[in-house]
Order: structure tokens, then sequence, then C-alpha cells
């Protein structure tokens, strides 16, 4: 079994997690990527992070009919902080890893948690991600996925949203479909206008 691991908030899961998933599939010669929300983001220890059902669900719609995509609850399921090792080493041994992280987490990879282990277990693969430079993934072996660079980022659109402004087509429809009717990142007075 070859696996691609794509974590994040996910908050929400948006188009450059599909384009990144996408990306990593084709190239990496994987059998399944598996995106997993995280339960407490220890990176994001300071922010308010959605309930994590929502994340949950959100992550599951996202990758709902695609064959080669899953979605797996481990990191939701587990109480406290959430470190990418203990993620990687809950799959069995004999499976081969593959992390696909943004070129922003790919940078900040070696403050990371028992770093050494995460690159010894899987094998790393960067999203281009706007606004950061190649130079600074020290990973020498990274593989680099083809995709467009997208400048939207989960914090950018739950901004747009509590301003009132679209992120429909930002996020898969089933998400957009499911931030409407449960109101999410939405500003105390709803501005989002009606749904068509
Ligand atoms: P937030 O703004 O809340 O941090 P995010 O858009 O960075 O949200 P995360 O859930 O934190 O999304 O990201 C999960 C993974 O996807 C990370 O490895 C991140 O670098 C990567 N990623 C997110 N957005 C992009 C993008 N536009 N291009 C490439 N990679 C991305
Ligand atoms: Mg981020």
């Amino acid at each position: 079994m070859r696996r691609a691991i794509l974590g994040g908030t996910f908050d929400p899961p948006h188009i450059a997690h599909l384009l990144a998933g996408e990306a990593a599939y084709r190239q990496l010669g994987v059998d399944v990527v598996t995106f997993i929300p995280a339960g407490a983001p220890w990176q994001k220890a300071d922010r308010e992070v959605s309930d994590s059902v929502h994340r949950w669900r959100m992550t599951q719609l996202t990758v709902e009919g695609i064959p080669y995509f899953e979605a797996d609850p481990r990191e939701v399921e587990r109480d406290g902080w959430t470190y990418t090792i203990e993620t990687l080493e809950s799959f069995p041994p004999e499976e081969e890893l593959w992390l696909v992280l943004g070129a922003d987490a790919a940078a900040g990879l070696p403050t990371w948690h028992r770093y050494r282990e995460v690159v010894e277990r899987a094998r790393i693969a960067v999203a281009p991600r706007p606004g950061t430079d190649r130079r600074r993934i020290v990973q020498g072996d990274a593989v680099w996925l083809d995709m467009p660079e997208l400048p939207i980022s989960g914090t950018e659109l739950r901004h747009r949203a509590r301003e009132g402004r679209s992120i429909r087509f930002l996020v898969h429809d089933r998400v957009w479909d499911y931030i409407c009717t449960h109101g999410l990142y939405r500003a105390e007075t709803d501005n989002m206008g009606p749904r068509p």
C-alpha cells in the first residue's frame, strides 16, 4: 500500500487542497490520498478553530465520490494535541507513506515535533504556494507537485465569508452548501445574501 497523507485544519477544506491531492495522486504513484483533519492543531493553539465535527464533515464532503481520495477521522477522534509523527506512526509500518505539505508548511518542517522521525517515516511532497521561496525547503529529496499556485487559504476564505463576500467555487460545491446550511464563518449579522 502506498499512501499520500494530506493533513490540515481544513477550516474549510478548499480547492487548493483538492489540487494538491490530485497532483499527489498523479505524480507519486500512490494508491490513495488520505485527507486527515487535525483534532487540536498545536500550531494553531492561539486561534479559534471551527468545531471538529464541522471540519470532519466538510472534509468528507470534499473527497466524496473520488475513488482515490479518502477522509480519515483518526486525528479528530483523538484527544489532546495532534502531532504529525503520531499520525504517521499509526499507519502499518509496511505502508509506504508520503506527506503532502504546502510550501509554507514544508518550510517550517524542521521545527516540528520529532522532525527527523517524520522525514524518516514519510517522503515529502510539496504543493507550491505563493509567497514561499523554493530555497526555503531544506528537505533535499522532496518532490514538488505540479499544480498552479493559488493565493487562497482557509484564513482568507473565513475573512471573505465574514465580510459577506462569496467563497463559492473556492470550496467544493457540497462544502459551500454545508457552510450555508450551518451558517459557518458568518458575521453576526448575516450578510452573505440569499442562496440561489
Ligand atoms: P489556514 O489559513 O487556516 O491555515 P490553510 O489554507 O493554510 O488554512 P490548512 O488546513 O492549514 O489550510 O492546510 C492544510 C495543508 O494544505 C497545509 O500543508 C497547507 O500548506 C496546504 N495548503 C493550504 N492552502 C494551500 C494553497 N493555496 N496552496 C498550496 N498548499 C496549500
Ligand atoms: Mg495554513
